[in-house]
């Protein structure tokens, strides 16, 4: 059976592909180790699990509404007025399987064959396959690392065409931790208004920031940037549920209905006890993001201060997120091999360290390591990685 053409252009995800090589090694029983995984490495906390189990026993395991149970809808409310200082009401919000699928739905809704959505690079893999699904032609902008990985307003002036329909801003970003400041936003704000472009603001990431920056929507610095921006989030990463599969998207009423009736179609609703336990996160005055924060601070720091240290690396400390995205260039050549992905490939081969290539985040020097594993393990890592440079001079 031929598969369809538009599937079969798909490049599997890259994340997901080195963490089942690293899975398949340790099962021949190499100790691995893996940095390529993309959830925090915490357990959901245990008010969460109960509610979800208290949702099962009082039978609320039946379909819910499409975009989600109006108590959860309101949670989000709430936690958009108490975190960004966003007003949404009910028919503003949906809530989806996951992030990921809010994206993919959301591309679907917005774009028709041959319009341009501009994805600043490096960004997470996702993005360009879910705009070519729908129809769309992803449009790279280069967010050069001397700019600290964010793009510029010249830039994105310059890409701006009559067929560019959205932008993502994915801030912090996954795969470099960079965050954009208010001045930042504003002015890329501005350019959208200016050409009527829809915003899609990637914000999973806003509770994981290490500096004393503060994580801003773009849609909350006027009423007509909201008016023109969806923001994208959920609980995987901030409460460590990355396997309920609930997140949300916010955004003009008009895009929220296409979207909830598509899923209506699609998904018809996401899990229903998965979305208790979402209300449970959302409700608890317990944070968890407190302890997970210190903890993948004092991470990063003892990382980052390995990784420069090795020969032909370099680095920019990220801000926020759980990875880091250092510059391994001058390492490749050193070891005298012709790109980052072979070099990868045979780190694994040789030192049982699995890292992602960046060239699935289209940055083709760089490589990602996730420090959602614990210091001792990380240490571990960053020494075999360094032995690997050396010893292949
Ligand atoms: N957006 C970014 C930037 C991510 O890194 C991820 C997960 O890796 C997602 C969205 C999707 O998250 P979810 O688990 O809610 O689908």
């Amino acid at each position: 059976m031929d598969i369809a053409k538009r599937v079969k252009t798909l490049t599997p995800s890259s994340t997901l592909a080195i963490t089942a090589k690293a899975k398949e090694l340790k099962e021949q029983g190499y100790d691995v180790i893996g940095l390529g995984a993309g959830e925090p490495d915490f357990n959901t906390p245990e008010h969460i699990i109960e509610a979800a189990k208290e949702a099962m026993d009082q039978g609320r395991t039946k379909y819910t509404p499409t975009g989600g149970v109006v108590d959860l809808k309101k949670a989000i409310i709430h936690k958009f007025k108490n975190d960004n200082d966003l007003d949404y009401n009910l028919n503003e919000i949906i809530v989806t399987s996951g992030a990921k699928h809010a994206l993919y739905t959301l591309f679907q809704v917005i774009l028709d064959e041959g319009d341009d959505v501009i994805v600043p690079a490096p960004y997470w893999v996702s993005y360009p396959e879910q705009i070519k699904l729908a129809g769309g032609n992803p449009v790279f902008i280069e967010a050069k690392e001397e700019h600290d990985f964010k793009i510029t307003i010249d830039q994105l002036q310059k890409a701006i065409t009559d067929k560019t329909k959205a932008i993502i801003i994915n801030s912090p970003s996954n795969p470099t931790g960079m965050m954009y400041t208010k001045e930042e936003l504003q002015a890329i704000g501005e350019l959208c208004l200016q050409h009527n472009l829809l915003i899609v603001s990637d914000e999973i990431y806003e509770k994981l920031i290490y500096t004393s920056e503060q994580h801003i929507s773009i849609a909350s610095l006027s009423n007509a940037l909201k008016e023109q921006t969806v923001v994208i989030n959920g609980v995987s990463k901030s409460h460590a549920m990355t396997g309920w599969r609930i997140g949300y998207a916010a955004g003009p009423e008009t895009i929220i209905k296409a979207m909830t009736n598509l899923a209506s179609h699609s998904t018809s609703n996401p899990t229903s006890i998965a979305q208790y336990g979402a209300l449970a996160a959302y409700q608890s005055k317990v944070d968890p993001t407190i302890e997970m924060r210190k903890v993948f601070a004092e991470r990063l720091d003892a990382l980052y201060d390995l990784i420069v240290a090795i020969p032909g690396v370099t680095c920019k400390k990220p801000q926020g997120a759980f990875y880091l995205f250092p510059n391994v260039s001058e390492a490749v050549k050193l070891n005298g091999f012709d790109n980052v992905d072979d070099w990868v490939k045979s780190l694994l081969e040789k030192e049982k360290v699995a890292v992602v290539p960046g060239s699935g985040f289209g940055a083709p020097d760089n490589i990602r390591l996730s420090y959602a594993i614990s210091k001792d393990q990380l240490e571990e890592a960053a020494n075999r990685i360094k032995r690997f440079v050396e010893q292949h001079k």
